[in-house]
């Protein structure tokens, strides 16, 4: 058991709904086996339980582990190609790294450093869009799970359009994934994702095959994109005779509570009503869609119809790990959108980045908050002493302005100390 002393912030109730930040204060959590079992002032907790352990992160301010809906786990090695609209970046950068995970080692190399990026960031929850190859994937979930961190993924299947080595059929795409699923999803804290790339590579029998596999294998997720670029919802409506690109997916029964789309930059107002109906949830890219030039993000139609949003890195087209900058670029965009924009306080930032990823990922009874119950996912933003992010923590008016600065001004240098339930990630010494 062990207790940890720190001024915690969180978002349990959604600012999207009136609710204000959390702010506690010199608070102690007590933790149990990863889990919160008491959430009172540091001074009565020390009180009833005087001869635990202690960890003292009293100097920085205590948060929920992020979580990222939306990251390209061979993409690493792809981030800063500026410059290209999305199919092009596809072409030119993108898909000939993804032909590169056919081997191996090379797999093993970029998951390494990808686990890393997310750890360091403080993602302690991850919707990971995996590789095209098996071989690939069984490599990644294996160093996944040695990270400790939560990942969501699966293998990525693709019939047409793409480069011929990341083709395959159906019946080979239905086979891997199952085998893929029976053998990772709930093993530690890893769960399966079905994931087409996106309809405009997934014909309907690809997209069937994935349905069949959501069939015959009870719990999974399914992730895909939509709506992300002009063009290419354009050609989706072409190849799928004009059906909206949402629809491509639920035509094969893909949305549910656990699905989770990434980007819908241009939706129809009826794909926003289908997906609120299903419960399915939208993972917002913000530096993605800046970089690629793809559209700012109506977050307020997407609030107005129900539709749950998170955000997401999206490595490679994204900028980053750190979701403190995706809060921030989102923060930006709803700004430039002027009257179409839904202005964003701070608190809505860290429950797009905290509670909101738990939720949409049908995870919110472990993860997400700070709350007695759950699990201790846990980032430490602890800046250097002395620094522009230090100093206005310090003069900050009150703990909004607190939070407002760390998302301004934060970086994966001022993540001191990460957990996953309960367990300690950081190579940075606590307390
Ligand atoms: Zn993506």
């Amino acid at each position: 058991m062990t207790i940890y002393r720190a001024t915690v912030l969180d978002t349990p109730q959604s600012p999207f709904d009136g609710a204000r930040l959390r702010t506690g204060t010199d608070i102690g959590l007590r933790v149990l086996e990863g889990v919160i079992t008491l959430r009172d002032s540091y001074a009565a907790v020390a009180r009833e339980y005087p001869d635990e352990q202690v960890i003292d992160l009293t100097d920085g301010i205590l948060l929920p582990g992020f979580v990222d809906t939306h990251v390209h786990f061979p993409q690493l090695r792809v981030i800063g190609a500026l410059g290209m609209p999305l199919l092009d970046w596809l072409d030119r950068a993108a898909l000939p790294e993804e032909l590169r995970m056919a081997d191996d080692d090379q797999a093993a190399a970029v998951a390494g450093g990808f686990l890393r990026g997310l750890r360091e960031a403080g993602t302690t929850t991850a919707l990971v869009f995996g590789s095209h190859f098996a071989s690939a994937m069984d490599v990644f979930f294996t160093h996944a799970r040695a990270s400790r961190i939560r990942i969501i993924s699966g293998l990525v299947v693709s019939d047409r359009i793409l480069p011929d080595g990341l083709l395959t059929t159906p019946e080979r795409a239905y086979e891997q994934s199952v085998e893929l699923a029976k053998r990772w999803h709930g093993v530690g804290r890893l769960h399966y994702a079905v994931t087409p790339r996106f309809s405009l590579s997934a014909g309907e029998e690809m997209l069937a095959a994935c349905g069949k596999v959501m069939q015959d294998v009870p719990g999974l997720y399914f992730t895909s994109h939509v709506n992300e670029n002009k063009r290419e919802v354009e050609e989706v409506e072409e190849l799928f005779g004009g059906l909206d690109y949402t629809s491509t997916y639920d035509a094969h029964g893909l949305l549910g509570p656990r699905s989770v789309l990434a980007h819908d930059v241009h939706p129809k107002d009826a794909e926003l009503a289908l997906m609120a109906s299903r419960g399915s949830s939208v993972a917002h890219c913000p530096t993605s869609n800046a970089a690629l030039g793809s559209g700012l993000f109506p977050l307020k139609r997407h609030v107005e119809h129900g539709v749950s949003v998170a955000l997401g890195s999206d490595v490679g087209a994204g900028s980053g790990y750190c979701l403190l900058k995706e809060g921030l670029q989102a923060y930006f965009m709803q700004q430039l959108l002027g009257d179409a924009g839904l202005p964003l306080t701070a608190a809505h930032l860290l429950y797009l980045a905290t509670r909101a990823g738990a939720l949409s990922l049908d995870l919110g009874d472990r993860v997400g908050d700070l709350s007695v119950g759950r699990e201790f996912d846990a980032v430490w933003i602890r800046p250097a002493h002395g620094d522009p992010l230090d100093m206005g923590i310090e003069h900050a008016k009150d703990s909004d302005d607190v939070l407002a600065k760390i998302f301004a001004l934060g970086t994966t240098d001022d993540v001191a100390g990460v957990w996953v339930g309960g367990e300690h990630l950081s190579q940075t010494s606590v307390g």
